[in-house]
């Protein structure tokens, strides 16, 4: 159903049907979502070639193609290496709910990893604290997820 906001926008639902589904997240994927969720750690995997550290860990590098298997721990602290503040209200697709507002969203580069993570970040009040460069950590949930969701958010680090 298409309707129009009081702001002249329209909007698009689609009901109320429920969509399951289900995908394989790989044997890397996998050992990286139960490292995070068993742990509180973040896994990275270190190409046998070149060195570089990719998070989460994937199969071939890029640059070199070269195959690899070598799972190695990263910080779950590094900097901000790009952020964006969303203050528009969207549904998340995680929960099917309206993320409050507003909250930011951020590419970190992780101690230890030669690319970027991304991830939500939390926005504090003052937000010119938030900079390209600003140290974050990974705050993690008190629950149990077999997803990003195990990491709540990125903070500053005071
Ligand atoms: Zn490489």
């Amino acid at each position: 159903m298409i309707e129009e906001n009081k702001q002249g926008l329209l909007t698009m639902s689609s009901g109320e049907g429920s969509q399951p589904y289900n995908y394989a997240v790989g044997v890397y994927g996998s050992r990286f979502i139960q490292e995070l969720r068993d742990h509180h750690r973040i896994l990275g995997i270190k190409c046998p070639k070149c060195k570089k550290v990719y998070v989460p860990p994937r199969q071939v590098c890029g640059p070199c193609y070269t195959e690899m298997t070598e799972l190695v721990p990263v910080a779950s602290e590094g900097k901000i290496v790009s952020f964006t503040i969303l203050r528009f209200q969207f549904l998340d697709p995680e929960t099917g709910e309206k993320k409050p507002v507003p909250y930011g969203y951020g590419f970190f580069k992780l101690d230890g990893a030669d690319n970027n993570f991304q991830h939500f970040i939390e926005v504090p009040e003052d937000e010119s604290r938030l900079w390209i460069g600003a140290r974050v950590k990974a705050v993690f949930s008190d629950q149990k997820y077999n997803s990003l969701k195990t990491i709540r958010h990125f903070t500053l680090v005071d």
